[in-house]
């Protein structure tokens, strides 16, 4: 292992988390780590939550500084792109030097989705600490926001953006927010809040074109004809995944790198992939998971097979967004709900939502109940889960809920 070399492209959560799960798992050999962006590396969801209302500073959210590197003896090299994969020769390239690695990790991550006109001065993303120190000025100094996309991101911004005093309208092209990948019970509970803070929707609302006078927003036009005067835009309409590198390298692409059940590329085994640009099996098909836990299970999951301890990656994959005062927590995968079963009330912010496909309990949705998404977390892991008839019993509680002893 000591003359092991492995190489990691992308310092997000998933490139930063394997170099620090190789060294917590006793990895001795040479880690070489690059990243595209400057900043010291941080965390994204503070970016639309503390960091966006001000509780949160920048340095609060770094996920690593230069002295953990020296610390564990990491090789890192900020605002230095991998520009390719030379893979017969086991190298990787930067605009100044090649390196040769053992294995190779790619955590290249993923970009937003951008709309024509993303240049015009006011329209805004959010992707990086540098888009949200620009949503953060604009908070502070414009009237209105529009933003187009109802996803958690969209309507987390929303809610800041309302708290901080501005008339925030959200356009949405699908009939309801969460591009319905949450039960009819989130989407009501988050939207019933958010209207409550003034905060309206235009849905089932699709956008012509943005309007601009001298490279200045001045509105948006919808498809219907129909016009919002604003002088801010967000437009958060989803990433694509940063599969460029791989597919340059002769990688398997298919809405992100495809890999196996052990995260290793399909064409490659030298070559693992995490976090959001993977494409792996599960749910009866393939996922590509957006989320921190996510892509820290997965860099734990490619580090540990590194220092000998070969295993499939198996991970429920967990959520969380916040609005206001609200938690929203998400355990498991929506692969086609046919059956709901709600315990409590969305329109009174407190509710469980155990959603099941075919009688078998795939996602559990719940809202300001910590300790049961912990416990169901550990029921997802472990089992037994819930049935919906072990539900509907009268007197069930989850907090009694037995699962199996720990192997
Ligand atoms: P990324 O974070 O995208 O990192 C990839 C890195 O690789 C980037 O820095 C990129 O510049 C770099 N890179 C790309 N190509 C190259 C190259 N060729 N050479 C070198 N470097 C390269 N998830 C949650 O679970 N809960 C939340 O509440 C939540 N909130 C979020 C809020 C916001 C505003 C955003 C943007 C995301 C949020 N997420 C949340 C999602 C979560 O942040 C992502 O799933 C996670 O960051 C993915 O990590 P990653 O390392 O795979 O990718």
């Amino acid at each position: 292992m000591e003359n092991e070399r492995v190489v990691i492209v992308g310092a997000g959560e998933a490139g930063i988390g394997a170099a620090l799960a190789l060294r917590a798992l006793g990895f001795s050999g040479s880690v070489r780590l690059f990243g595209k962006e400057s900043e010291d590396p941080y965390h994204r969801p503070p970016l639309s939550k503390a960091f966006l209302d001000g509780t949160e500073t920048e340095d609060g959210m770094r996920s690593a500084r230069a002295e953990d590197f020296t610390a564990l003896d990491l090789s890192v090299s900020l605002s230095t792109p991998v520009i390719s994969i030379d893979r017969e020769r086991r190298t990787v390239s930067t605009a100044a030097e090649e390196v040769e690695y053992d294995h190779l990790i790619l955590a290249t991550g993923a970009d937003n989705r951008r709309m024509p006109g993303s240049d015009i001065d006011g329209v805004l993303g959010l992707r990086t600490i540098a888009d949200a120190r620009l949503l953060r000025e604009a908070l502070s100094t414009r009237r209105r926001l529009v933003i187009i996309g109802a996803g958690f991101l969209g309507l987390e911004v929303a809610s800041v953006a309302a708290d901080r005093g501005l008339e925030v309208e959200v356009v949405e092209a699908a009939q309801t927010p969460m591009g319905g990948k949450v039960s009819s019970s989130t989407t009501q509970a988050i939207e019933h809040y958010l209207r409550s803070r003034g905060i309206s929707f235009s849905l089932g609302s699709g956008v012509a074109e943005f309007l601009q006078e001298d490279g200045i927003l001045t509105g948006v036009r919808l498809a219907d004809g129909r016009v919002i005067e604003t002088d801010s835009l967000l437009s958060s309409i989803g990433v694509v995944p940063n599969v460029e590198l791989a597919r340059e390298a002769g990688l398997t692409v298919d809405n992100g790198i495809v890999v196996d059940d052990r995260l290793r590329s399909v064409d490659d085994p030298r070559i693992s992939v995490i976090g959001d640009v993977a494409s792996f099996p599960g749910g009866g098909g393939r996922l590509r998971v957006e989320s921190v836990a996510n892509a820290l299970d997965q860099a734990f999951s490619v580090a540990n097979r590194l220092i000998g301890q070969d295993a499939p990656y198996r991970s429920v994959p967990w959520f969380w967004s916040i609005y206001g005062p609200h938690r929203l927590e998400l355990v498991g995968i929506a692969v086609d709900i046919d059956e709901v079963i709600v315990h409590g009330d969305p329109l009174n912010y407190d509710y469980a939502a155990y959603c099941f496909h075919d009688g078998e309990l795939v996602r559990f949705e719940s809202l300001n109940r910590p300790r049961e998404h912990m416990k169901m977390r550990r029921a997802f892991e472990r089992g037994p889960l819930p049935s919906p008839s072990d539900i509907s019993e009268p007197g069930y509680s989850l907090t009694d809920w037995k699962l199996a002893p720990t192997s």
